[in-house]
Protein backbone atom coordinates (compact mmCIF):
# COMPACT_ATOMS: atom_id res chain seq x y z
CA UNK A 1 0.00 0.00 0.00
CA UNK A 2 1.34 3.08 -0.90
CA UNK A 3 1.10 6.32 1.37
CA UNK A 4 -0.91 8.64 0.31
CA UNK A 5 -0.57 12.78 0.77
CA UNK A 6 -1.95 13.61 4.43
CA UNK A 7 -3.26 16.47 2.74
CA UNK A 8 -5.09 15.83 -0.45
CA UNK A 9 -5.62 11.96 0.35
CA UNK A 10 -5.39 11.39 -3.33
CA UNK A 11 -1.60 11.40 -4.46
CA UNK A 12 0.97 9.66 -3.60
CA UNK A 13 2.77 11.33 -0.95
CA UNK A 14 6.81 11.39 -2.27
CA UNK A 15 8.06 14.56 0.35
CA UNK A 16 8.07 14.42 4.02
CA UNK A 17 7.89 17.80 5.87
CA UNK A 18 10.02 17.53 9.28
CA UNK A 19 8.45 21.19 10.30
CA UNK A 20 4.65 19.92 9.58
CA UNK A 21 5.45 16.17 10.69
CA UNK A 22 3.44 15.45 7.32
CA UNK A 23 3.56 13.36 4.06
CA UNK A 24 2.84 15.62 0.91
CA UNK A 25 1.91 14.96 -2.62
CA UNK A 26 4.55 17.24 -4.76
CA UNK A 27 1.80 19.92 -5.92
CA UNK A 28 0.91 19.82 -1.99
CA UNK A 29 4.77 20.54 -1.40
CA UNK A 30 4.66 22.98 -3.72
CA UNK A 31 1.54 24.53 -2.97
CA UNK A 32 1.95 24.52 0.85
CA UNK A 33 5.54 25.84 0.54
CA UNK A 34 4.98 28.48 -1.54
CA UNK A 35 2.55 30.20 1.00
CA UNK A 36 4.89 32.54 3.45
CA UNK A 37 8.51 32.91 3.98
CA UNK A 38 7.97 30.85 7.15
CA UNK A 39 6.79 27.87 5.35
CA UNK A 40 9.29 27.99 2.64
CA UNK A 41 12.17 27.18 5.38
CA UNK A 42 10.77 24.30 5.88
CA UNK A 43 12.92 21.10 6.18
CA UNK A 44 11.78 19.17 3.57
CA UNK A 45 12.89 14.91 2.26
CA UNK A 46 12.14 12.97 -0.07
CA UNK A 47 10.36 9.56 1.04
CA UNK A 48 12.56 6.12 0.51
CA UNK A 49 10.92 4.43 -2.64
CA UNK A 50 12.28 1.15 -1.09
CA UNK A 51 10.73 1.17 2.33
CA UNK A 52 8.57 3.81 2.23
CA UNK A 53 8.98 4.91 5.90
CA UNK A 54 12.79 6.49 6.57
CA UNK A 55 13.59 9.85 4.80
CA UNK A 56 15.66 9.25 1.48
CA UNK A 57 19.43 10.46 1.68
CA UNK A 58 19.98 9.12 -1.51
CA UNK A 59 18.23 9.96 -5.03
CA UNK A 60 19.24 9.36 -8.45
CA UNK A 61 17.72 11.63 -10.51
CA UNK A 62 17.68 9.40 -13.86
CA UNK A 63 15.20 7.48 -12.61
CA UNK A 64 13.73 9.62 -10.08
CA UNK A 65 14.23 6.85 -7.30
CA UNK A 66 15.14 8.46 -3.63
CA UNK A 67 16.49 5.19 -1.00
CA UNK A 68 17.36 5.81 2.06
CA UNK A 69 20.50 5.30 3.98
CA UNK A 70 19.62 1.32 4.76
CA UNK A 71 18.00 0.72 1.65
CA UNK A 72 20.92 2.19 -0.02
CA UNK A 73 23.40 -0.06 1.90
CA UNK A 74 21.09 -3.39 1.61
CA UNK A 75 22.10 -3.20 -1.73
CA UNK A 76 20.61 -3.17 -5.88
CA UNK A 77 16.93 -3.96 -5.84
CA UNK A 78 14.92 -4.77 -8.88
CA UNK A 79 14.20 -1.22 -9.83
CA UNK A 80 17.60 0.39 -9.06
CA UNK A 81 20.84 -0.42 -10.49
CA UNK A 82 23.77 -1.12 -8.30
CA UNK A 83 25.87 2.07 -8.11
CA UNK A 84 28.95 2.14 -10.09
CA UNK A 85 31.95 1.81 -7.75
CA UNK A 86 35.11 0.43 -7.98
CA UNK A 87 35.91 -2.84 -6.34
CA UNK A 88 39.63 -3.80 -5.80
CA UNK A 89 39.85 -7.49 -6.78
ZN1 LIG B 1 -1.50 16.20 -1.95
ZN1 LIG C 1 6.15 22.25 5.86
ZN1 LIG D 1 14.43 2.75 2.68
Amino acid sequence: MEPLCELCGAQRGLVYCKSDAARLCLPCDAFIHSANALSRRHLRALICDHCLTQHAAVGCLDDRHSLCQSCYRAGPTPAVAAPAIATTP
